[in-house]
């Protein structure tokens, strides 16, 4: 007979076997009292918890082996060998961030939990008192990723598991086509869509068309301002990108999707214009209009054209984003992660976009480190609101500095399957490339003038 039962598991042999050996654990656990019984049982797998683990340093790795300064937080724990990465790189103030991560967000982390992300995040925020800006935010980021990253490494799971798992099999990408004519634009398009990109932004001349003309411009011949300050003629910029996408198109045809970002460096009402124009060469999307302090202008400029807008790589802090989406002012929350504090934040932007149909386009240039591009991926597979990735380039140099970083085939992003954010550092091949403090945004209109991005 077997008598074997669902309620208790055991068969014949078995409690024969335990009761043979005497096992003071099978008399126990089978005869004792409730009290007994449960002293006597191993805590179940799913009631154990997590072993508790420490942080014992938090310590700033910078290297600039492109050019651009990346800053990476490792967050060192007492588990040995467990540490987390996470992308803290603010290119242009590079050595602030380093300072605020070795000398206060160390002081502040050491001996606190590695799990508690959130308080982590909410506590670190409010420790300055006044709100952070961007050194703070991506020293924030540093630690809110590799917090993420250790999770994940706890866990067993890649973090885009952790945030929900897959909602697309990997990551549409733009990438970005430029030159120095409209020919040139067109030829660099074609070699893009030749090798699988179906996304691309398409620009003329230097970034945000600085220094489009040969022209020397008043102000030098005037000798004001300095030697290293750029020109930007805005009227041959606004004149010549509807000649840019109307090259493009005829060249390219109707299949590529088309990016364009002003750099908001344009006056709002000729952006406007601008924009009204592009309509008949139906843009993926147009990156930032307006600079940060015009945001009242995007009222007047929904209402003057449909062509979708991306926005918002210049904003700071979360909130910055709610009315903007609320209002539906832009169809793209263009976030640099890292600058308003990491994954955890990011989240939640996302998330508050799905109620508005906003979606994502993280901003991911080269001032991005492959652990914050990483970053990014992870959120891309997991949210359902996500619209298209700036593309990572990976260098050689980056691959042997940051081994696993994401990979790019056929216009896709994908990430690795390892547990946490998959990236990890080399840190004596990133120590090759020492960062510095050159950083050159004066731009100057002829007579001189500072220009706001
Ligand atoms: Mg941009």
């Amino acid at each position: 007979m077997n008598i074997t039962t669902e309620k208790n598991g055991l068969d014949r042999r078995e409690m024969v076997k335990m009761l043979g050996l005497g096992s003071a654990v099978g008399v126990l656990g089978l005869f004792g009292t409730p009290a007994a019984r449960a002293a006597s049982r191993e805590t179940p797998a799913y009631a154990r918890g997590m072993a508790p683990v420490t942080i014992t340093k938090v310590s700033a790795i910078a290297t600039a082996p492109s050019g651009s300064n990346l800053i990476v937080v490792k967050v060192e724990t007492s588990e040995p060998g467990l540490y987390g990465l996470g992308c803290a790189t603010f290119t242009q103030r590079a050595f602030a961030v380093v300072t605020a991560i070795d000398k206060y967000l160390n002081e502040f982390c050491v001996g606190k939990d590695v799990d508690n992300i959130e308080d982590m995040w909410q506590s670190a925020y409010v420790s300055s008192y006044w709100r952070n800006g961007p050194v703070l935010n991506n020293a924030l980021s540093g630690l809110d990723q590799a917090l993420w990253d250790i999770k994940g490494k706890r866990a067993g799971m890649p973090v885009y598991q952790l945030l929900g798992g897959k909602t697309r099999f990997a990551i549409p990408c733009y990438t970005h086509a430029g030159g120095r004519t409209v020919e040139e634009v067109a030829e660099s398009v074609q070699g893009f869509m030749d090798q699988g990109f179906k996304y691309v932004r398409i620009q003329q001349g230097g970034y945000g068309a600085v220094g489009s003309t040969a022209d020397e411009p008043d102000f030098k011949k005037a000798g004001f301002g300095y030697e290293r300050d750029s020109y930007m003629n805005q009227r041959l910029y606004l004149k010549s990108v509807p000649e840019m996408f109307a090259a493009v198109r005829k060249a390219c045809g109707e299949e590529v999707e088309l990016l364009h970002d002003i750099h908001e460096r344009v006056q709002p009402m000729d952006a406007i214009n601008m924009i009204k124009e592009l309509e008949q060469y139906r843009p993926f999307f147009i990156e930032d209009p307006f600079s940060p302090e015009n945001m009242e202008w995007f009222e007047q400029l929904r209402a003057s054209t449909t062509v979708p807008i991306a926005m918002g790589e210049l904003f700071n802090n979360i909130n910055e984003f709610k009315l903007p989406m609320v209002n539906r002012w832009f169809d793209y929350i263009r976030i640099h992660v890292s600058q308003i504090g990491g994954i955890t934040p990011a989240m939640k932007v996302a998330r508050l976009g799905e109620w508005f149909n906003v979606r994502t386009a993280w901003h991911g240039p080269g001032d991005v480190s492959p652990v914050g591009h990483a970053a990014h991926a992870h959120i891309d597979m997991a949210i359902w609101n996500f619209g298209i990735q700036e593309a990572g380039r990976f260098s050689e140099q980056l691959q042997e500095i940051f081994p696993g970083c994401p990979t790019m085939k056929d216009g896709y992003m994908s990430v690795n399957e390892a547990p946490g954010l998959g990236v990890d550092i080399n840190e004596k091949a990133a120590a090759k490339y020492p960062i510095h403090t050159r950083s050159n945004w004066q731009v100057r209109t002829d007579d001189g003038t500072i220009i706001r991005p």
